[in-house]
């Protein structure tokens, strides 16, 4: 089993396109997963990239006009909601972090509308911290390809822990994300081209 996931992950590498999203400023990718959320990731880095031209620094978006911000953001899903929360995390990172983002899972997760797939994630990409960010790519792969039975985020996390080596924990996220959004989609997997067949349960239970 660890020595088909090696090979799986080894594979994907080579196959899958990179991650567009290549900041590694924690506040950034912070304020990016919270606008990604229920929205395209075309408009989710295009907007991003607008909002921290104009307000870079949690001290520049803690004082900028809410309803700016969601202008800036637009067409992100709920973006009034989502601009009313990004004001309030960079008050918080601003006031009580020191305009550092929290390098910690407890206070990460303290955060309004910061869940563990976020707070996961702005520690992998943002500080390289050797945890791994579960999100529905990354659960629903891994439970297709058969490396765990889970049914939810925060249990495939735990299983993925004890079979994917170390080394791995960082990128697999990134890896699953584009490969999820490409071949292994939540709706009619592109299994015909799926370059890691071979290996997948789904695949073999389904498609053979
Ligand atoms: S064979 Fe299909 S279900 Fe399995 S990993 Fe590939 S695309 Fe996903």
């Amino acid at each position: 089993m660890r020595e088909d996931i090696v090979k799986v992950v080894e594979i994907l590498k080579k196959e899958v396109p990179e991650h567009p999203y290549k900041s590694k400023n924690p506040f950034h990718i912070l304020i990016a997963t919270i606008i990604s959320q229920r929205t395209k990731d075309e408009v989710t880095y295009t907007v991003a990239n607008r909002l921290f031209a104009k307000y870079p620094r949690p001290k520049d978006l803690k004082n900028a006009d809410e309803e700016e911000i969601a202008s800036l953001i637009y067409p992100a899903g709920f973006y009034r909601q989502k601009a009313k929360k990004i004001k309030e995390v960079a008050r918080i990172i601003d006031e009580e972090y020191g305009g550092k983002v929290p390098d910690s899972i407890e206070l990460l997760l303290k955060l309004p509308g910061v869940g563990r797939k976020t707070a996961n994630i702005v520690l992998s990409r943002g500080y390289d911290k050797k945890v791994i960010a579960v999100d529905t790519h990354v659960h629903r792969i891994a439970n297709r390809l058969g490396w765990v039975q889970t049914k939810t985020p925060e249990e495939t996390e735990k299983a993925l822990m004890k079979i994917l080596p170390e080394k791995y924990w960082i990128e697999i996220n990134t890896l699953l994300v584009m490969f999820g959004r490409t071949i292994c989609r939540p709706v009619a997997p592109k299994c015909n081209i799926c370059p890691i067949k071979e290996y997948c349960e789904f695949y073999k239970k389904e498609k053979m």
